[in-house]
Protein backbone atom coordinates (compact mmCIF):
# COMPACT_ATOMS: atom_id res chain seq x y z
CA UNK A 1 0.00 0.00 0.00
CA UNK A 2 1.53 3.37 -1.01
CA UNK A 3 1.62 6.40 1.30
CA UNK A 4 -0.70 8.25 -1.09
CA UNK A 5 -3.68 6.09 -0.02
CA UNK A 6 -3.49 7.15 3.63
CA UNK A 7 -4.98 10.64 3.31
CA UNK A 8 -1.81 12.73 3.51
CA UNK A 9 -1.49 15.74 1.22
CA UNK A 10 1.07 16.56 -1.44
CA UNK A 11 3.65 18.60 0.54
CA UNK A 12 3.99 15.73 3.03
CA UNK A 13 4.06 13.01 0.35
CA UNK A 14 6.78 14.96 -1.45
CA UNK A 15 8.90 15.14 1.70
CA UNK A 16 8.53 11.37 2.17
CA UNK A 17 9.48 10.74 -1.44
CA UNK A 18 12.58 12.91 -1.04
CA UNK A 19 13.53 10.91 2.06
CA UNK A 20 13.21 7.72 0.05
CA UNK A 21 10.29 6.29 2.05
CA UNK A 22 8.38 4.01 -0.31
CA UNK A 23 5.71 2.30 1.74
CA UNK A 24 4.26 2.89 5.21
CA UNK A 25 5.31 0.55 8.00
CA UNK A 26 2.52 -1.52 9.69
CA UNK A 27 2.10 0.97 12.56
CA UNK A 28 1.90 3.83 10.08
CA UNK A 29 -0.70 1.99 8.00
CA UNK A 30 -2.85 1.47 11.07
CA UNK A 31 -2.33 4.71 12.99
CA UNK A 32 -2.32 7.40 10.30
CA UNK A 33 -5.97 7.00 9.15
CA UNK A 34 -7.22 6.74 12.75
CA UNK A 35 -5.40 9.92 13.79
CA UNK A 36 -6.55 11.78 10.67
CA UNK A 37 -10.13 10.93 11.62
CA UNK A 38 -9.55 12.73 14.91
CA UNK A 39 -9.77 9.76 17.27
CA UNK A 40 -7.85 9.38 20.50
CA UNK A 41 -5.39 6.53 20.14
CA UNK A 42 -3.45 4.11 22.33
CA UNK A 43 -0.74 2.33 20.37
CA UNK A 44 1.64 -0.40 21.42
CA UNK A 45 4.76 0.01 19.29
CA UNK A 46 8.49 -0.27 19.87
CA UNK A 47 11.17 2.10 18.68
CA UNK A 48 12.37 1.17 15.19
CA UNK A 49 8.88 0.41 13.86
CA UNK A 50 8.37 3.86 12.35
CA UNK A 51 6.18 4.94 15.28
CA UNK A 52 7.38 8.55 15.21
CA UNK A 53 6.18 9.15 11.66
CA UNK A 54 2.93 7.36 12.53
CA UNK A 55 1.91 10.29 14.74
CA UNK A 56 3.97 13.14 13.28
CA UNK A 57 2.66 12.77 9.70
CA UNK A 58 -1.07 12.94 10.54
CA UNK A 59 -0.49 15.72 13.10
CA UNK A 60 1.28 17.81 10.45
CA UNK A 61 -1.65 17.22 8.13
CA UNK A 62 -4.26 18.17 10.74
CA UNK A 63 -2.40 21.26 11.96
CA UNK A 64 -1.56 22.47 8.48
CA UNK A 65 -5.21 22.21 7.46
CA UNK A 66 -6.37 24.40 10.30
CA UNK A 67 -3.50 26.88 10.24
CA UNK A 68 -4.48 30.45 10.84
CA UNK A 69 -3.62 32.97 8.16
CA UNK A 70 0.00 33.68 8.96
CA UNK A 71 0.09 36.79 6.82
CA UNK A 72 -1.79 38.75 9.47
CA UNK A 73 0.48 38.26 12.44
CA UNK A 74 -1.18 39.91 15.38
CA UNK A 75 0.82 38.01 17.97
CA UNK A 76 3.24 35.09 18.10
CA UNK A 77 1.64 31.76 17.30
CA UNK A 78 0.80 29.48 20.16
CA UNK A 79 1.42 25.78 20.54
CA UNK A 80 -1.01 23.58 18.64
CA UNK A 81 0.56 20.19 19.33
CA UNK A 82 2.56 19.06 22.35
CA UNK A 83 4.64 15.88 22.27
CA UNK A 84 5.95 14.72 25.64
CA UNK A 85 9.00 12.45 25.65
CA UNK A 86 11.01 10.86 28.48
CA UNK A 87 14.48 11.97 27.37
CA UNK A 88 16.41 14.72 25.68
CA UNK A 89 17.65 12.27 23.03
CA UNK A 90 14.14 11.25 22.05
CA UNK A 91 12.92 14.88 22.07
CA UNK A 92 15.71 15.87 19.68
CA UNK A 93 15.06 12.87 17.44
CA UNK A 94 11.31 13.54 17.23
CA UNK A 95 11.96 17.22 16.46
CA UNK A 96 14.41 16.24 13.71
CA UNK A 97 11.75 14.01 12.17
CA UNK A 98 9.21 16.84 12.31
CA UNK A 99 11.69 19.12 10.51
CA UNK A 100 12.19 16.55 7.76
CA UNK A 101 8.51 15.75 7.22
CA UNK A 102 7.38 19.41 7.36
CA UNK A 103 10.02 20.63 4.93
CA UNK A 104 7.36 21.80 2.45
CA UNK A 105 4.96 23.22 5.03
CA UNK A 106 5.26 26.50 6.88
CA UNK A 107 5.00 25.12 10.39
CA UNK A 108 7.53 25.70 13.15
CA UNK A 109 8.69 23.22 15.76
CA UNK A 110 11.05 23.11 18.71
CA UNK A 111 12.47 20.60 21.19
CA UNK A 112 13.03 21.63 24.81
CA UNK A 113 14.64 19.46 27.49
CA UNK A 114 16.46 19.75 30.79
CA UNK A 115 20.18 19.75 31.45
CA UNK A 116 20.95 22.71 29.19
CA UNK A 117 20.62 26.49 29.47
CA UNK A 118 16.93 27.41 29.40
CA UNK A 119 17.41 30.89 27.90
CA UNK A 120 17.50 29.82 24.21
CA UNK A 121 14.42 27.62 24.77
CA UNK A 122 12.58 30.53 26.34
CA UNK A 123 13.51 32.89 23.51
CA UNK A 124 12.27 30.48 20.82
CA UNK A 125 9.07 29.77 22.75
CA UNK A 126 8.29 33.45 23.07
CA UNK A 127 8.85 33.90 19.32
CA UNK A 128 6.17 31.20 18.87
CA UNK A 129 6.08 27.58 17.69
CA UNK A 130 3.32 25.37 16.29
CA UNK A 131 4.64 22.02 17.51
CA UNK A 132 6.54 21.59 20.75
CA UNK A 133 8.45 18.46 21.74
CA UNK A 134 9.36 18.53 25.42
CA UNK A 135 10.52 16.58 28.42
CA UNK A 136 8.08 17.13 31.30
CA UNK A 137 10.33 18.98 33.77
CA UNK A 138 11.63 21.60 31.35
CA UNK A 139 8.12 22.17 30.00
CA UNK A 140 6.75 22.89 33.49
CA UNK A 141 9.67 25.21 34.11
CA UNK A 142 8.89 27.16 30.93
CA UNK A 143 5.20 27.22 31.80
CA UNK A 144 5.96 28.68 35.22
CA UNK A 145 8.05 31.34 33.50
CA UNK A 146 5.04 32.10 31.26
CA UNK A 147 6.99 31.25 28.11
CA UNK A 148 4.37 28.71 26.95
CA UNK A 149 0.62 29.09 26.56
CA UNK A 150 -1.66 26.15 25.96
CA UNK A 151 -4.87 27.96 25.02
CA UNK A 152 -4.65 26.98 21.33
CA UNK A 153 -3.45 23.43 21.90
CA UNK A 154 -5.47 20.80 20.05
CA UNK A 155 -3.23 17.69 20.13
CA UNK A 156 -1.28 15.91 22.86
CA UNK A 157 1.10 12.97 22.31
CA UNK A 158 2.59 10.91 25.13
CA UNK A 159 5.55 9.21 23.45
CA UNK A 160 7.19 6.20 25.12
CA UNK A 161 4.68 6.48 27.94
CA UNK A 162 6.05 3.41 29.72
CA UNK A 163 9.50 4.97 29.93
CA UNK A 164 8.08 8.26 31.19
CA UNK A 165 6.34 6.37 33.99
CA UNK A 166 9.49 4.33 34.76
CA UNK A 167 11.41 7.58 35.07
CA UNK A 168 8.93 8.93 37.61
CA UNK A 169 7.27 11.59 35.46
CA UNK A 170 3.67 10.76 36.40
CA UNK A 171 3.18 13.79 38.66
CA UNK A 172 4.66 16.15 36.10
CA UNK A 173 2.52 14.63 33.34
CA UNK A 174 -0.62 15.05 35.41
CA UNK A 175 0.29 18.65 36.21
CA UNK A 176 0.80 19.37 32.50
CA UNK A 177 -2.45 17.67 31.46
CA UNK A 178 -4.34 19.76 34.03
CA UNK A 179 -3.25 22.91 32.24
CA UNK A 180 -4.35 21.83 28.73
CA UNK A 181 -7.67 22.65 27.07
CA UNK A 182 -10.24 19.89 27.68
CA UNK A 183 -11.12 19.66 24.02
CA UNK A 184 -8.14 17.99 22.35
CA UNK A 185 -6.96 14.85 20.56
CA UNK A 186 -4.83 12.54 22.71
CA UNK A 187 -2.36 9.95 21.45
CA UNK A 188 -0.37 7.57 23.61
CA UNK A 189 2.51 5.45 22.31
CA UNK A 190 4.22 2.86 24.47
CA UNK A 191 6.37 -0.21 23.94
CA UNK A 192 4.22 -2.04 26.49
CA UNK A 193 0.69 -1.45 27.70
CA UNK A 194 1.36 -2.24 31.36
CA UNK A 195 -1.31 -1.70 34.05
CA UNK A 196 0.44 1.60 34.91
CA UNK A 197 0.26 2.78 31.32
CA UNK A 198 -3.40 1.78 31.15
CA UNK A 199 -4.05 3.73 34.35
CA UNK A 200 -2.48 6.84 32.81
CA UNK A 201 -4.49 6.28 29.63
CA UNK A 202 -7.70 6.12 31.67
CA UNK A 203 -7.39 9.76 32.63
CA UNK A 204 -5.38 11.17 29.73
CA UNK A 205 -6.60 9.28 26.64
CA UNK A 206 -10.27 8.48 27.07
CA UNK A 207 -12.46 6.76 24.48
CA UNK A 208 -9.40 5.75 22.50
CA UNK A 209 -9.03 3.38 19.59
CA UNK A 210 -6.34 0.85 20.35
CA UNK A 211 -3.77 -0.64 18.01
CA UNK A 212 -0.85 -2.97 18.46
CA UNK A 213 1.73 -4.20 16.00
P1 LIG B 1 11.10 5.13 14.76
O1 LIG B 1 10.49 3.79 15.06
O2 LIG B 1 10.07 6.22 14.73
O3 LIG B 1 12.24 5.45 15.68
O4 LIG B 1 11.69 5.09 13.27
C1 LIG B 1 12.75 4.24 12.90
C2 LIG B 1 13.46 4.68 11.61
O5 LIG B 1 12.72 4.31 10.46
C3 LIG B 1 13.68 6.18 11.49
O6 LIG B 1 15.04 6.40 11.16
C4 LIG B 1 12.79 6.64 10.35
O7 LIG B 1 13.37 7.69 9.63
C5 LIG B 1 12.64 5.38 9.51
N1 LIG B 1 11.32 5.26 8.86
C6 LIG B 1 10.13 5.51 9.43
N2 LIG B 1 9.12 5.23 8.59
C7 LIG B 1 9.67 4.77 7.45
C8 LIG B 1 9.16 4.30 6.19
N3 LIG B 1 7.84 4.23 5.97
N4 LIG B 1 10.04 3.92 5.24
C9 LIG B 1 11.35 3.97 5.48
N5 LIG B 1 11.93 4.39 6.63
C10 LIG B 1 11.09 4.79 7.62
Amino acid sequence: MPFSTLGLSQPILLALEELGYQTPTPIQEKAIPVILEGHNLIAAAQTGTGKTASFVLPLLELINNTSLDNTVKVRPKRIRALILTPTRELAVQVAENIEQYSKHLSLTSLAIYGGVDAAPHKKRLIEGVDILVATPGRLLDMYTQRAVHFDELTHLVLDEADRMLDMGFIEDINKIIDKLPQERQNLLFSATLSPQVRFLAKTAVQHAKEIAI
